[in-house]
């Protein structure tokens, strides 16, 4: 990833008072192997390097950064400017009902972020929603909406059989009308190739209805295909934003700069999960430092306030953000969250891609923590405070007192230390920084 790539060019930028363009050359050659790697449409990556090189030429180094930094940090921000820049608002700023239209291809996820559209902006903006199907060319797609407003609680408007999308729609919008929403989340058909037919209904639909936003749902796991998605269905509709389905499947996330380079929209949303649950504000920033493979360590720590104690999850925070005094306390605390978040796996995913692979390396799963929370309880204050105190004598006490082999008790603390190794990982990959930027 970028950051490995970064870290032998960085060597050779050292000593240089300000960056030009012959010593960031090398540099950038790796962002542009990086941006490749991460399936970045190629216009979208030329126009991305020039711009780096422009802003970074003449550059001068401040006092604390090293040049490589400096470059560094001019990529990042210019990783976050193409994808948007500041968070996206969703626009609901016009007379009641707000209507949002959903287009995009067969499959990208229109119906399923539809309910969790409604989901959100039921919960987050105490909105009434209306669900409308105009998918009539699958009844199943019209079963599947509903469904999804059942679960979670916005209203359905059931259209009469033999009714056309544009019926349907003015219909829905009268009965929104009368019954008081806020928004109506129009779902339409999608065709599995861009055709001329589906085109020219979405784009009635549109002008029908004259939406607060008109939404592009794709396909985040198409990578650069989804670029010529996003140029047809940019050319016909007038886009407002972006919904970036099926992140939690593609960790590189190159579709986001793509498909914000071809449609210039922004990017309001982004699926992350199957369940009704899974869809976020999208974040350029947070997708900036994926992409960077700093891996998405705000959301795993805003994750991790969610599912424990705040206080908790601050003194973590502290912890992780100094890189000092992580001890086995630390160590048997990061492993109760784990649970709490819903195991390893769905914390992995979010991890820069070497810490995930020193964590798969440490094979954890339910037992293990399970049995770790054991041997950590066996230990006195002491040495869960000081683990170097932990010499043969004391491992015999404590695999005796948890019912563990001493072997199990080394693999632990082999384990801490990795885990320590980490935390120190993460504070050189700019932690410290992320932490002041998030708290703004
Ligand atoms: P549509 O044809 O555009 O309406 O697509 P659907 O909403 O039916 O979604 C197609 C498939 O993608 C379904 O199996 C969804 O569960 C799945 N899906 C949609 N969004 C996400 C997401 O963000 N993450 C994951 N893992 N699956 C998703
Ligand atoms: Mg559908």
């Amino acid at each position: 990833n970028l950051t490995e790539r970064f870290s032998s060019v960085i060597k050779t930028l050292r000593g240089e008072a300000r960056l030009t363009e012959s010593n960031i050359k090398d540099a950038l050659r790796e962002v542009r192997m990086a941006l490749i790697e991460a399936d970045v449409a190629l216009p979208a990556i030329k126009t991305f390097i020039e711009r780096v090189k422009e802003r970074a030429v003449g550059h001068e180094v401040m006092d604390k950064l090293s040049p490589g930094q400096a470059l560094v940090g001019v990529v990042h921000e210019e990783l976050v400017a193409i994808m948007g820049g500041d968070k996206a608002e969703i626009n609901l700023n016009v007379t009641p009902p707000a209507v949002i239209l959903m287009a995009g291809l067969q499959g990208a996820g229109k119906t399923t972020s539809s309910g969790k559209l409604a989901k959100w902006l039921m919960e987050q903006k105490k909105k009434k929603v209306l669900l409308v199907s105009c998918d009539v060319y699958r009844p199943a797609a019209i079963e599947q909406l509903a469904l999804l407003a059942e679960q979670t609680g916005a209203d359905f408007f059931s259209a009469k059989t033999g009714q056309k999308p544009a019926e349907i729609s003015t219909a829905a919008l009268d009965f929104a009308r009368k019954h008081h929403h806020d928004v109506i989340i129009v779902d339409t058909a999608g065709r599995l190739g861009i055709d001329e037919a589906m085109m020219q209904e979405i784009s009635q639909l549109e002008q029908l209805l004259k939406p607060a936003e008109t939404f592009f749902v794709v396909d985040a796991m198409q990578g650069q295909d989804a670029v010529n998605t996003a140029k047809a269905f940019s050319e016909a509709l007038p886009l407002t934003g972006v919904i970036l389905t099926k992140l939690d499947g593609d960790a590189r996330g190159g579709a986001a700069l793509s498909v914000r380079h071809v449609t210039g929209k922004p990017i309001k949303f982004a699926g992350v999960a199957e369940k009704l649950t899974g869809l976020e504000p999208f974040h350029p920033d947070r997708m900036a430092s994926r992409i960077l493979g700093m891996g998405d360590v705000l959301g795993l720590i805003e994750e991790a306030q969610r599912s424990s104690d705040q206080k908790d999850a601050e003194r973590l925070m502290k912890k992780m953000k100094s890189g000092k005094g992580f001890d086995l306390n630390d160590f048997q605390q990061q492993f109760q969250q784990m649970k709490k978040m819903g195991g390893m796996s769905a914390m992995l995913d979010k991890l820069p891609r070497q810490l995930s692979q020193a964590a798969q390396n440490m094979n954890v799963d339910e037992t293990v923590i399970n049995r770790t929370d054991g041997i950590i309880n066996s230990m006195t204050p002491q040495e869960r405070a000081k683990p170097e105190i932990i010499k043969a004598s004391r491992k015999r006490r404590i695999a005796a007192g948890s019912g563990v082999t001493v072997q199990e008790v080394n693999r632990l603390l082999t384990q801490f230390e990795q885990a320590r190794k980490m935390m120190k990982m993460m504070n050189k990959g700019g932690m410290a920084k992320m932490m002041r930027a998030v708290k703004g």
